[in-house]
């Protein structure tokens, strides 16, 4: 990998950004097929509408989208501006990843992260769920990255603290939260210690708050219906993750510690 430290950095900007674009591309399938317990690998994409295979040239991200018009080539209905959306998104946030952290150990983790974060707001969005596949082998990589940077105890901490509240939280109301919400929370928490998982709900909390008090004035919603904590769990998480340390900091610093 010698390459990539005496490459020049516009060059790595351009190859995280495609990268980016080819991981969205991905994630596509997986927010399609992961709610309907359908392999990501097999069969290739293919239209939504009349399940003509996706060419290989009429399937690069963003860029076949808008040659194409938003249109498949066989059957030329529209195609929903969701793919290209995420796809965008998801080279976005790698990117944003890359100036952050940079090509370290952090990034590594971002690059699976992110994605998979862009994914579960997609199908908590559409099916009000967080699938099993991606929590639960999340809680196993918590563990093990948590273990690896900030120590074991911190990360059965963060594990404990997080799942353990938000179970409190099912609990006590009577299933307004989700095993979903459970078992990503568990996973943030091993993986971000149990500091940076308080940080991750409050600001998702939050987040959530102001979103559904908006909904309610705007469009006069109960506030018995459902929205699903996913999407802002995931935001939260973001900024925990490019922020967390500076917030944190400014939280004790408040409080004269
Ligand atoms: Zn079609």
């Amino acid at each position: 990998m010698e390459f990539i430290h005496t490459a020049p950095h516009s060059f790595l900007v351009v190859l995280v950004f495609g990268f980016g674009l080819l991981i969205g591309s991905f994630a596509n399938v997986c927010i399609h097929r992961l709610p309907r317990k359908e392999s990501v690998v097999f069969p290739g994409s293919h239209c939504p509408a009349c399940s003509s295979a996706v060419r290989p040239w009429d399937n690069i991200p963003v860029f076949s989208y808008i040659l194409l018009g938003g249109k498949c080539r066989d059957c030329a209905k529209s195609i929903s501006a969701i793919y290209p959306a995420i796809e965008a998104i998801t080279a976005a946030l790698l990117l944003a990843g890359f100036f952050k952290f940079g090509m370290s150990f952090d990034f590594a983790v971002y690059i699976v992260v992110a994605p998979a974060l862009v994914i579960i707001t997609a199908i908590d969005i559409e099916h009000q769920i967080i699938p099993d596949v991606i929590t639960l082998p999340g809680i196993v990589l918590g563990l093990a990255v948590g273990t690896y940077s900030i120590g074991y105890i911190d990360s059965m901490l963060g594990f404990f603290i997080g799942g353990g509240l938000f179970y409190l939280l099912a609990v006590l109301s009577n299933g307004g939260m989700g095993g979903g919400d459970i078992k990503y929370i568990a996973a943030a928490g091993a993986w971000l210690g149990w500091q940076k998982v308080l940080l991750v709900i409050f600001t998702g909390a939050l987040l959530g708050s102001i979103v559904g008090l908006f909904q309610i004035a705007m469009q006069n919603k109960s506030r018995k219906s459902l929205i699903p904590f996913g999407p802002f769990l995931a935001v939260g998480t973001l900024i925990t993750l490019f922020y967390g340390d500076s917030l944190i900091q400014l939280y004790l610093d408040f409080l004269g510690w």
